[in-house]
């Protein structure tokens, strides 16, 4: 679906309409468990015997994100970002599309 890249918007830290920048929110990659975290979560996985029962790693089973179904579209997640306090909103509710374009 195509999308335009700016849109007038009422922002709420302005407090009247003003120009946003529309873009994609993008997730977090695959294995995000740093340094800091890591150490976390082996002394949570310390509580009870040995090792952490396998939870806790990096990266989650590959089987676990197997797609099922027959939906091949996604929900979009949409951010508006105001062009003069360029503080940012994201959409309230999504709608499906196959692609999200700007034009
Ligand atoms: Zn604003």
């Amino acid at each position: 679906m195509k999308l335009p890249k700016t849109k007038k918007k009422y922002c709420k830290y302005c407090k009247k309409h003003t120009e946003h920048k529309i873009s994609v929110v993008k997730g977090k990659e695959r294995g995000g468990l740093k340094h800091g975290s890591i150490q976390r979560a082996k002394k949570r996985g310390l509580g009870t015997g040995f090792g952490n029962k396998g939870k806790w790693g990096s990266k989650p089973a590959l089987s676990k994100f197997k797609m099922t179904g027959a939906k091949i579209s996604k929900k979009t997640n949409l951010k508006f970002t105001c062009s003069k306090c360029k503080k940012s909103t994201l959409q309230k509710k999504g709608f499906r599309a196959k692609k999200t374009l700007f034009e």
